[in-house]
């Protein structure tokens, strides 16, 4: 494949009507179901033990008899493969951030339709032939920096940034000036750290040459891409990508994520019953892999947290979309009842230009209740211990979360927050991935 028709079947999808990918949708299901059980011995067993009738789907509705696969199929049954195994030719390993590392395989099918999906991404975000982007993502075990790369090549010159490369501060600034590249792929957070050393160089980012900042790999909050956004002069879209899959969508102007239906079923399911969910309702992302030839990944469980959008887009774009992520269902944190999601801190904290966007949310027990002590950092020509500031980063917080704030206030199930003002640089972590939500509540750090 080639650009011009990775932008042509961009274009078909957001042709179709709902009922012409139904209907494609239904075919090709039918057909990964019958591939996978005819290829992949356990999968058959899996099937068999649901008491799976292939011949039973009818129509998407009977989605629902298809069993959910979880992260633990796919890491107990190495290699997880429905071609042999001399057809492999690359795993992916998850970042491994919350819990066992998986391996997802790849036959060269796979390697290559993964990438024109991401190479859609770009293009879906406004990029276009023969722009040069700069990969800035750690190239391996993980997907990200090699399937990136070869989306890239299908536009124009692709350079391979790793985010190794960062640790003497020198080659990125060097980069952006040798290459001038259109855009940038990273994940959100480095985006703060590349800011950092193009500072130390004299570097002014916001006159950089380029214009698309596409982040994946972590969340990204409104927020941060606002506040970045102003800071590179560019526009930032988040891509939603996973090693499972690659990029499943791009983000629009109007903030959602618009999905490839033509490739992948999205599905929302009730974290605790595991019903699908008509739209409009939060829950689990179900993501059916509709071109994968090397892994059954049929109603695989992202335990992301998302929404199906119950209406057309504000963006005008006729290509099915969720809403941005909202979490991740294993990192969602319940305080006295209420669920917050890290994006909803990383919101409230970015609200505010005095602080820096690093952050620590502890969660304790004081007196039976649970307590917050957030700490943040507050930039160094605005530092003072100010009521006033402590004031804003609560207000900020309760606003966002109402749910916490009636735990808090009305019902008094949780204790008063406690906001703690740090000087820049008190808080460790700065680099890949941050963790900031510790929950001590059982003595966990
Ligand atoms: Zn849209």
């Amino acid at each position: 494949m080639n650009y011009k028709q990775i932008k042509s079947e961009l274009e078909k999808l957001s042709q179709l009507s709902i009922k012409e990918i139904k209907e494609m949708q239904l075919r090709k299901l039918k057909e990964r179901l019958n591939y996978h059980s005819q290829n992949n011995e356990w999968y058959k067993k899996y099937l068999e033990e649901h008491n799976l009738d292939i011949s039973r789907i009818k129509s998407l509705e009977d989605l629902s008899l298809i069993p959910i696969l979880e992260k633990e199929h796919i890491i107990n049954n190495f290699p997880f493969s429905s071609v042999p195994e001399d057809k492999i030719l690359r795993f992916y390993q998850t970042s491994g951030t919350t819990g066992n590392p998986k391996l997802i395989p790849y036959n060269r099918h796979d390697i290559d339709r993964s990438a024109q999906l991401k190479a859609r991404g770009l293009i879906f975000g406004g990029v276009k032939k023969g722009d040069k982007g700069i990969i800035i993502m750690a190239y391996g075990p993980w997907a990200s920096g090699l399937m990136s790369q070869q989306a890239g090549e299908y536009i124009g010159l692709t350079i391979a940034g790793d985010a190794k490369l960062a640790e003497d501060g020198e080659w990125h600034p060097w980069a952006l000036k040798k290459y001038s590249p259109d855009y940038l792929i990273s994940q959100p957070s480095f985006l703060v750290r590349l800011e950092e050393m193009c500072n130390k160089k004299g570097i002014e980012i916001s006159e950089s040459s380029m214009s698309h900042l596409f982040v994946c790999g972590d969340m990204s909050s409104k927020s941060f891409k606002k506040e970045f956004g102003k800071r590179y002069n560019s526009k930032i879209i988040d891509l939603y990508c996973c090693s499972e899959f690659g990029c499943i969508s791009a983000e629009c102007k109007s903030g959602n994520l618009h999905y490839w239906a033509d490739e992948l079923i999205i599905e929302i399911i009730n974290p605790k019953t595991k019903e699908r969910l008509p739209c409009g309702e939060i829950g689990e992302v179900v993501v059916t892999g509709l071109y994968k030839e090397t892994p059954p990944l049929i109603r695989y469980n992202t335990h992301d947290l998302s929404l199906l959008l119950d209406s057309k887009c504000e963006c005008g774009k006729d290509i099915p979309a969720i809403s941005q992520i909202l979490g991740r269902g294993d990192s969602m944190v319940s305080i006295a009842g209420a669920n917050v999601y890290p994006i909803q801190i990383e919101d409230a904290i970015n609200k505010i230009p005095e602080l820096t966007n690093i952050y620590r949310f502890n969660i304790v027990k004081e007196n039976y209740k649970d307590k917050i002590i957030l700490e943040v950092e507050v930039k160094k020509n605005h530092y003072k211990d100010s009521q006033n500031l402590k004031r804003m980063v609560y207000n900020n917080i309760i606003s966002i979360a109402p749910e916490l704030n009636y735990v808090i206030n009305q019902s008094l199930t949780a204790s008063q927050p406690e906001i703690i003002l740090l000087k820049e640089g008190n808080i460790p972590e700065r680099k890949g991935k941050i963790k900031r939500i510790f929950d001590k509540r059982n003595g966990n750090v």
